[in-house]
């Protein structure tokens, strides 16, 4: 049998060695598949080429020429060095670009780069400007030489997220280098019939495509070819485990005794109606011996804890165990909190299981695991450690679950009986999507918020006005109120096209110096060690940091009530579902709270989607705009966003797409689960993807 050129180690790909590989494992790339995989976020489209006398000031365009002179020299800033060609085309007219290099303490740089020697035809692509003279210039162009342009100008070219130390010119490179040692057809796992069925194109053909599109319209397919293969993978996936999980019964509870009912009576609040319903919903399948398999959805603060909590303290009051697995620490701590104020006031024992757990205190609750005493285990992955054994899980709630591998859910329920299974999404993904991803799974919903919570107040305002968001929240701040300030990326060299005002740690140092010196400010995000995370929320809970600021990190489940404004800077930089999420911060309970979005959209896409965030509330209805603003002029220019940690191919889907894979799922996926041998392709697949074997009687897989 031929290698496994796809499942590779990224080292394969000419260009890559072990310094290189170190940097794309941070973006989740281990494998050439993986690399093949990485969509780019956005597209610039330069495929508009001109003459220079046709360039239009501030578009960008492409320009084909000859390099007539080149030139590099100092500036009059220390360490700062100018590169400059003049590139002349046919007819003649003349362009000049300008590069800058920075060296180290007011060194001359290592490196100034020119991209073209004199004489050399090349593809030049940037966006134009006029200066007063009217000659004109492109600051900091993509230039290729014209006998091997077409992967970084004068097309439509891709820009992927990136981490520090590597550039969009090499991972153009890299991918470009990978798609041309393809070989065969790149690991296809849809048979002809299928893709011929729902109009798909071939793997190979998609991957190419979704990298160096030829057309708005060949993105537009590849992209729907790749979603396509991602929902159904996962549903194959999940519909494995849960005929795995399915065989074995589940302990059918007795019903709901003194200890539920003193909790309720304890409770600060009543529970809503839906709270009550769901809760009921739980109760039903709790009692049967057939394991619950359930997906709770709520939007945003309506109250999903409470309602996962039930299903936690039945287990406990039944003899079991229970656990909460958190997709963050920062969570695992939360929901630790809330749980144990809840619960321990009546003797139930809560444990934090987190890789930052004390040793002590891990111990100690591995113990009780081991033993099978009724407590509540709540933690992160560490949760699934090898060493934590459950004696007696009978709930198991899973938040956020889709931000978990499927392998790792599956390392938990493998117990003696299977757990009862309580699946909690913040996320108002819309049913088709739902359905997609869970297959099976029954729905409850909480479709109503607690009583007296007032609509955030959301406003979108102009960088230029900055000041007086900031003043505002200096005023709430000074009334004893408390503040979240996000921003889109963590500007330690991460992100290019990070400024001082939207990447967090500049920014937070700025303020805090400026406009707001003498609040306490808190900065959070995913780099810092856990327990620095920790540290930070937990002040922030209790009030000693009054601003905090942070990235998308507190996106999902942050729950501090008393913060009543949030700022998020580079707002459009955003996606739909996230803005909401990240709104849902406040407004958690009665008092006013207040939404600004900073941002001046650079696409009409981003305008109608901070349009749509500013005028309505609910996360359902935003869901299905988010799904309607994703037209094909959607797919250049922007990040896509939404559900974290899902393929972004997987997210870009549209209805068709979801509604397509439900239909392959429920007809061909089924025939393939009957007869896996013929069908050996597309398991081999789920096995890659997921590390979920096929049946046993698959050899080799
Ligand atoms: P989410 O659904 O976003 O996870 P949470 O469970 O964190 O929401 O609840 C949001 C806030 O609402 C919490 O501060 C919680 O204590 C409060 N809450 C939950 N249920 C009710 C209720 N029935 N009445 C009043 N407040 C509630
Ligand atoms: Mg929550």
């Amino acid at each position: 049998m031929a290698s496994e050129p796809l499942l590779e180690p990224v080292t394969a790909v000419a260009g890559v060695g072990p310094a290189r590989a170190r940097l794309l494992e941070k973006l989740g790339v281990a494998t050439v598949d993986d690399l093949l995989r990485y969509a780019p976020r956005r597209y610039v489209d330069a495929r508009r080429q001109v003459r220079v006398a046709d360039l239009v000031d501030g578009q960008l365009a492409t320009v084909v020429g000859v390099t007539v002179e080149t030139e590099r020299r100092p500036t009059r800033t220390a360490g700062l060095w100018l590169a400059r060609a003049v590139v002349a085309d046919d007819a003649g007219g003349r362009l000049e670009l300008v590069f800058f290099a920075r060296g180290k303490d007011g060194q001359k740089p290592r490196h100034v780069p020119l991209p073209a020697a004199v004489g050399e035809r090349v593809v030049v692509s940037g966006v134009a400007r006029r200066r007063r003279d009217g000659s004109w210039f492109m600051q900091q162009p993509e230039v290729e030489p014209l006998r091997a342009a077409g992967v970084h100008t004068g097309r439509l070219v891709p820009e992927y997220g990136l981490t520090a130390g590597l550039t969009q010119r090499t991972m153009r490179r890299i991918v470009r280098a990978a798609l041309d040692g393809l070989i065969g057809d790149a690991g296809e796992m849809l048979p002809a019939e299928l893709r011929q069925r729902y109009g798909l194109l071939p793997r190979a053909e998609a991957l190419r495509q979704l990298h160096f599109p030829d057309s708005v319209a060949m993105l537009a397919a590849a992209r729907r070819r790749l979603a396509f293969e991602e929902l159904l993978l996962l549903r194959a996936a999940v519909s494995r485990l849960g005929r795995a999980g399915g065989s074995g019964k589940a302990a059918a509870l007795p019903p709901p005794g003194a200890l539920v009912q003193a909790w309720f009576e304890r409770l600060p609040f009543s529970p809503t109606a839906a709270q009550r319903r769901a809760a009921e919903e739980i109760e039903r399948d709790l009692r049967r011996s057939v394991p619950m398999r359930r997906l709770l959805q709520g939007d945003v603060g309506s109250g999903k804890t409470l309602v996962a909590a039930y299903a936690l303290l039945r287990a406990v009051e039944a003899g079991g165990q229970a656990a909460l697995l958190a997709p963050s620490e920062i969570l695992a701590a939360q929901h630790a909190r809330t749980l144990r104020g809840w619960f321990e006031p009546l003797g139930v024992r809560v444990h934090l299981l987190t890789a930052s757990t004390p040793p002590a205190e891990r111990r100690k609750a591995l113990a009780d695991l081991a033993v099978g005493k009724p407590v509540v285990a709540v933690g992160t992955h560490a949760l699934l450690g090898p060493s934590v054994r459950f004696r007696s899980l009978v709930v198991l709630v899973v938040d956020e679950q889709h931000r978990f591998g499927v392998r790792q859910r599956n390392a938990l329920a493998a117990g003696p009986a299977p757990p009862h299974l309580l699946v909690v999404s913040a996320t108002p993904i819309p049913r088709t999507l739902a359905m997609c991803l869970y297959g099976d799974l029954d729905v409850s919903v909480l479709d109503e918020l607690p009583p007296g919570r007032l609509p955030v107040d959301t406003r979108w305002v102009r960088p230029a006005r900055r000041e007086e968001v900031y003043e505002f929240v200096r005023r709430r701040v000074e009334a004893g109120e408390q503040a979240y300030v996000v921003f889109p990326s963590i500007g330690d060299g991460d992100d290019e096209d990070a400024d001082e005002d939207t990447a967090l740690l500049p920014a937070a140092e700025k303020l805090a110096n400026g406009i707001l010196r003498g609040v306490r400010v808190g900065v959070l995000h995913g780099r810092q060690p856990p327990q620095d995370q920790e540290k930070v929320m937990r002040r922030f809970c209790e009030g000693d940091v009054q601003v905090l600021m942070a990235t998308s990190v507190i996106e999902v489940g942050v729950d501090v009530p008393r913060a009543s404004v949030i700022v998020i800077e580079g707002a459009d930089r955003f996606g739909l579902a996230q803005l909401h999420q990240l709104r849902g911060r406040v407004g958690r309970d009665g008092r006013q709270a207040y939404c600004f979005l900073i941002a001046d959209p650079a696409t009409d896409a981003a305008r109608r989607r901070l349009q749509a965030i500013r005028r309505t509330t609910d996360g359902f209805a935003l869901a299905a705009a988010d799904l309607e603003l994703r037209g094909p002029g959607e797919l250049l220019g922007v990040r896509q966003a939404g559900l974290p940690d899902l393929s972004p191919l997987a997210l870009a889907a549209d209805r068709g797409v979801l509604e397509a894979v439900d239909e392959a799922a429920r007809t061909w996926l089924a025939e393939a689960a009957a007869e896996p041998e013929r069908h050996a392709a597309l398991w081999t697949a789920v096995q890659r993807r997921f590390g979920i074997g096929a049946s046993p009687a698959l050899p080799g897989v």
